[in-house]
This record gives structure tokens, C-alpha cells and sequence, in this order.
């Protein structure tokens, strides 16, 4: 299938250009950006000119940051292409729900994607937890923003969610792997004094029977910390490097050389060929409604101003 890719920036020169050259459900057909491009790729910098010149191509993927992208999805969805989330999938739930509504509507597939989600010992954790009895769950994701984010101001902006950006990437792993549901009870966002967006955060949840805790950082220099540790009745699991790495009462399961992000992007584009394939779609919301919790429940603490 041919494939438009929107926003041509970091995380799609990183992940999806080589997820989709290396694949062989997809054909990259066209970008869509007003300074990026991909070498021997039709470019567009007006998305209207690219739907207008190219209605063979059927599937669009829309890799800009999340304020603007809902603009986009609804352009796409009107257009009757089927559309590819980058995460988080919008800048609020109710954009989301109304992208849903209206992929319905018009037939086409509608794809939130969480890479996270798709990282290598996910589904291992899912099944270890399954049937045990959580005592107490714990999840830190420390990371530099400098060395991840340079230069994206976007991210600072009211929409663009400060350390919930990576922040969304543990909920979809804890989403994904935990059978109870969990609920925001209380929160700490620690906002620079310049910025509208946290630089870090610490929440407690409730759950049927664990102390759940997480706290996201990006004041973090040197080694940066993606890890997750759940201690249950029958023994304890951790998963590190985002989902790369599980270890089983201390022991590594499984290849421990594998880095984090590695497969999760070709598995995403896997799963977009099913859905346009079946005719269905594929949007859950739950990581991003428990951001939206902690902005709604948080206390605000001032710190200190953020430069790069
Ligand atoms: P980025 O490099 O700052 O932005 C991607 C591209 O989006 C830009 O190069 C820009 O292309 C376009 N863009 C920016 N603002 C726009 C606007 N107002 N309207 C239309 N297009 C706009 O960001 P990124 O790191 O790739 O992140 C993009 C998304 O991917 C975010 O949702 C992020 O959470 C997610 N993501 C990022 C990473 C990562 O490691 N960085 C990892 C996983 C997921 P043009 O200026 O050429 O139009």
C-alpha cells in the first residue's frame, strides 16, 4: 500500500522512514512537510495539494506534534484516507474521541498509535502479571530533555505536555500490562518557572490492591532510567529501557542486547496494514485520559527556569 508521511521531522526521519523502507506491506509515496523531505520521495509542503494530487494514495501517517495534528486527521478522514496516529494521538480526549467518531463515519481506519506499547517484552510482562496479586507497582522514566528534545519548543507549549510527552509512553506499557484499572489519587507537576509544561511529575493511583507510584523526570544527565517493577505476592518483574529488557526475580528474560525503540515501529506499521486490511480501527485512549487526570488533579510547583 502506498503511504503519505506528514511532518517530516525527528521522530520520523529516526523510525518511520526505515519502518516503512523495511517493510513489505508499505510503499513510501509522498511526504508532506515545510522544510523536511526524504530523498526520491514525491514532496509536498501543503497537505490539501498532496490529498488533491495523490488520491492513490489511501493511507496518510501524521508524525507532527500533537496540537496541530488534529487539523490534519480530520482533513485526511473528510478526504477518506485511513490515518496513522504518532502518540500522543491529539493534544486533548475530546479531539481524539471526535477523530474516532468520524473515521467511523466515513469507513476508514483510524490508528492511535502507542510505540511504547509495541516495545519487545510488553506482552511477556502482560502475561507474567496476569492471575498474580500486585502489591506494589513502581514506574521511573528519567530522562535529559536536552538529548532528546533539542530545540522543540513545541513541547513547552500548553498542548504539548512537557514530561508527559515520554510520561504517555509508560502509561501505555502500565495500560497495556495491568489487568486492574488504576486512577490518578494525586499528583506534583513541577513547572519551570519560563514554561507552561512540567519538567516533571510524581503521581499516586489507586488499585484494588498496590501501591502505585510514578514519577517522570527530564533533569536526568547521564545514564537515563525507562523502567517499570511490580512486586506481587508470587515474585517480582521489571521491565527496563522501555520495555526492552524483563527481568524475572532478578534474572534477565529472554536477549539482553535488545535497545530500546528497537521493533516497536515496524510492529506499528505491521499493525496499521491489519487494520486497513480488516476495515477496523484501533484507538485507546486510556494513556492519555490519565495525563489528562494529573493536569486536572495536579499541584503546581514553580521551579526553577528551563533553557537549553
Ligand atoms: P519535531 O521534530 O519537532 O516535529 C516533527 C515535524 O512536525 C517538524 O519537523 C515539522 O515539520 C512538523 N511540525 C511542527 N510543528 C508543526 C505545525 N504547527 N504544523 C504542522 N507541522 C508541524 O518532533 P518529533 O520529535 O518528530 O515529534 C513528533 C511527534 O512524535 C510527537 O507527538 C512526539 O511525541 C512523537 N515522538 C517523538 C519521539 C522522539 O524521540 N522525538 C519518539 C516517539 C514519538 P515541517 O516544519 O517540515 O512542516
Amino acid at each position: 500500500m502506498q503511504i503519505a508521511l506528514v511532518g517530516i521531522g525527528k521522530i520520523a526521519l529516526d523510525q518511520h522512514v526505515p519502518s516503512i523502507a523495511a517493510s513489505p506491506d508499505w510503499e513510501l509515496a509522498a511526504t508532506v512537510s515545510r522544510h523536511g523531505t526524504v530523498d526520491g520521495v514525491e514532496a509536498f509542503t501543503d497537505f490539501d495539494a498532496m490529498l488533491a494530487a495523490r488520491p492513490d494514495i489511501r493511507v496518510v501517517s501524521l508524525c507532527m506534534p500533537p496540537v496541530p495534528r488534529y487539523d490534519y486527521a480530520a482533513k485526511a478522514i473528510r478526504a477518506a484516507r485511513h490515518v496513522m496516529l504518532e502518540k500522543p494521538p491529539g493534544a486533548t480526549l475530546s479531539e481524539c474521541h471526535a477523530l474516532a467518531d468520524m473515521a467511523a463515519a466515513q469507513r476508514v481506519s483510524l490508528y492511535a498509535t502507542w510505540h511504547s506499547r509495541s516495545a519487545d517484552k510488553v506482552q511477556a510482562a502482560k502475561a507474567w502479571l496476569a492471575g498474580k496479586t500486585l502489591r506494589k507497582f513502581t514506574v521511573t522514566w528519567k530522562e535529559d530533555v536536552r538529548r532528546w528534545h533539542p530545540g522543540q519548543e513545541w513541547i513547552w507549549e500548553p498542548g504539548g505536555m512537557g514530561v508527559f510527552d515520554p510520561g504517555i509512553n509508560a502509561l501505555s506499557i502500565v495500560t497495556e500490562i495491568l489487568a486492574d484499572p488504576i486512577h490518578v489519587t494525586s499528583a506534583l507537576l513541577e513547572v519551570p518557572e519560563n514554561r507552561q509544561a512540567p519538567i516533571a511529575a510524581k503521581m499516586a493511583f489507586h488499585h484494588p490492591t498496590a501501591e502505585v507510584a510514578m514519577e517522570f523526570d527530564w533533569r536526568q544527565e547521564g545514564d537515563q532510567t525507562w523502567s517499570i517493577e511490580a512486586e506481587c505476592d508470587e515474585g517480582t518483574l521489571a521491565l527496563h529501557d522501555g520495555g526492552a529488557r524483563m527481568l524475572v526475580d532478578g534474572a534477565e528474560t529472554g536477549d539482553e542486547t535488545s535497545a530500546a525503540l528497537s521493533g516497536e515501529y515496524p510492529r506499528l506499521y505491521a499493525r496499521m496494514s491489519e487494520l486497513v486490511r480488516a476495515g477496523t480501527s484501533d484507538v485507546d485512549l486510556a494513556p492519555m485520559r490519565h495525563v489528562a487526570d494529573a493536569f486536572t488533579l495536579g499541584r503546581r510547583e514553580l521551579v526553577a527556569p528551563f533553557t537549553e
